[in-house]
């Protein structure tokens, strides 16, 4: 098991938060205007990269607040949290 730094809580066991899914992923501008498959890419298309990937995390049993943590998903080791 490994601690995750909580911003606002310091460090946490894993076991307390909640994977959000990637980071940085904007809402469309203009929804209206998407077609069926930009919807779809919006939705479900997400990057999956072996290294460092940006990420949303709930500090889902402790303060329920969302933050942005970078990961590397092949070592599953956080190097930064805000
Ligand atoms: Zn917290």
């Amino acid at each position: 098991m490994q601690l995750i730094e909580c911003p606002w809580c310091g460090p946490r066991e894993e076991v307390e938060f909640h994977y959000g899914g990637q980071a940085h992923v904007a809402y469309p501008a203009d929804p209206q205007a998407l077609s069926d498959e930009e919807w779809a890419h919006y939705v479900f298309f997400r990057d999956n990269p072996k290294g460092l990937f940006t990420e949303r995390w709930s500090h889902s049993v402790g303060c329920r607040r969302w933050f942005n943590a970078v990961r590397d998903t092949a070592t599953y080791r956080f190097q930064a949290s805000s």
